[in-house]
């Protein structure tokens, strides 16, 4: 098969900026597409071509799936990368997309769906041979139902929405007490944020570590498997910090684990990049769900294998082999990033505007992924990552020296960041030492 001429991006932001880099590497060009509010974004400015799609609201623009077609369609571009967020878990995106002749970066339709759904990835991934958390094995119908179940379970237990995704649709009920309301706001909320009210229940894991491991497969047959990503340092749920490799796991686990998440692609006949997602406690691992897609964290994987994910998609999407033998990977040092958010770093309220002053860290083993640049502006409609600092290091030690010089020299003016809540964190024991989970954030915040 042959690559592309011309690949559409659509997405926005550091992400989009990310995929323009691999697709000009690959020497194929590039559409980008823009709502109103990001006519001057810097993903226009790069790419070859670029289409104003609709309005500044997401729905009207980024997630606006015919008017996305409309500019393939024009634009001539043979592939749609969708990069990650909007329509890249959308599975009627991307079998519409096929069925009018453009390849979608991406799994088949099948899987995205089948992933999507968080109970049919449970069900999915117990058929596949991985461990999942105890919980209620399916959909619960009505708060009495749940009540029940979430006694057998026993407390404290996690309510999850089926249609789940980026932290939302979570409640927790860590006594009895709490049963109630925790299962009738995570339906309520479910049913506004994804038109979904089922809900289901996980027994709730007082101090796991969130690790997660990054796949890539083609359509030949190879399984690639390169490596686990830390992602414990979460607010809301929501990943500020990732680390590979985990400072929690040991050769052994790690062995287990990928050889488990290996089996289980080739059952599912993968294709593409993709990550599975595990909840890690007491030397046991247990599958959270599946991303079908790029994740933000890619980079750190990057880092340490050298293997460039988003070319290894595009040239999978194309029908290329993986251009690496899987024997051949050898991860090396340390990496982490951090994600730069355009928020206030005290109390976590959007920082959108105008970059007035923009100057971006750099030196041996130190990477900036951004669409930022001076006279910039962040507009308020979109996720608040603006930058990735990502740094390599030849130990962890290493790493962290890097990365607290790196987040010294990084000046994003006009719009409040978190960075200075990342100087805070690299600079703490804890962290020196890899000895947190997912709660250890939001504890060390609620005492600062
Ligand atoms: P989303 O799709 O919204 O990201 P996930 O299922 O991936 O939701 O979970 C996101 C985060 O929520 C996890 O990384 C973890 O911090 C927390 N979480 C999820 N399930 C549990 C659980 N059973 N016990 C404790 N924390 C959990």
């Amino acid at each position: 098969m042959k690559m592309f001429k011309k690949i559409l991006i659509a997405n926005r932001g550091e992400i989009a900026v990310r995929i323009i880099r691999a697709c000009r590497e690959l020497g194929v060009a590039t559409v980008a597409v823009h709502s109103t509010a990001d006519e001057h974004a810097m993903h226009v400015k790069l790419a070859d071509e670029s289409v104003c799609i609709g309005g500044p609201k997401p729905s009207e623009s980024y997630l606006n799936i015919p008017a996305v077609l409309a500019a393939a369609e024009v634009t001539a571009a043979e592939a749609i990368h969708p990069g990650y967020g909007f329509l890249a878990e959308n599975a009627k995106f991307a079998e519409i997309a096929e069925k009018l002749g453009f390849m979608f970066i991406g799994p088949t339709p099948e899987h995205i769906r089948t992933m999507g759904d968080k109970i049919t990835a449970l069900e999915t991934a117990r058929t596949l041979g991985l461990p999942t958390i105890p919980g209620s094995n399916g959909p619960i119908e009505g708060v009495d139902a749940a009540m029940v179940v979430a006694k057998h379970i026993g407390l404290p237990v996690i309510v999850k929405a089926a249609a789940g995704g980026g932290g939302r649709g979570m409640k927790v009920a860590l006594a009895e007490k709490d049963l109630r309301n925790a299962i009738e706001m995570a339906m309520s909320e479910a049913q506004a944020a994804f038109g979904d009210s089922r809900v289901y229940l996980e027994k709730y894991l007082q101090t796991p570590r969130h690790i997660e491991v990054q796949v890539l497969c083609d359509t030949h047959g190879q399984v690639s498997i390169l490596g686990e990503r830390d992602c414990s340092l979460q607010r809301r749920h929501q990943k500020i910090l990732e680390e590979t490799p985990s400072p929690a796991v040991n050769h052994a686990q790690r062995s287990k684990l990928f050889a488990t998440v290996a089996a289980a692609c080739r059952k599912l006949g993968y294709r593409g990049a993709g990550t599975f997602e595990f909840l890690y406690e007491n030397g046991e691992f247990y599958f959270i769900e599946m991303n079908t897609r790029l994740q933000v964290e890619h980079p750190i994987t990057e880092m340490v294998t050298g293997i460039d994910i988003v070319a290894e998609q595009i040239r999978v999407a194309a029908g290329e082999h993986l251009r690496y033998a899987h024997e051949s990977i050898m991860p090396r040092g340390h990496s982490i990033e951090c994600r730069i958010n355009a928020e206030d770093p005290e109390t976590f309220a959007p920082s959108p505007g105008m970059i007035t002053d923009y100057y971006a860290p750099g030196g041996l083993g130190v990477r900036v992924d951004s669409a930022l640049y001076s006279g910039a502006k962040v507009p308020p409609y979109y996720d608040a990552t603006v930058a990735k600092l990502i740094v390599h290091g030849a130990t962890r030690a290493e790493c962290i020296t890097r990365l607290d010089r790196a987040l010294r020299e990084f000046v994003v003016g006009g719009i409040k960041t978190n960075i200075p809540l990342h100087r805070r964190l690299v600079a703490e024991d804890w962290f020196k030492a890899g000895d947190y989970t997912i709660h250890t954030l939001e504890k060390y915040l609620n005492i600062k």
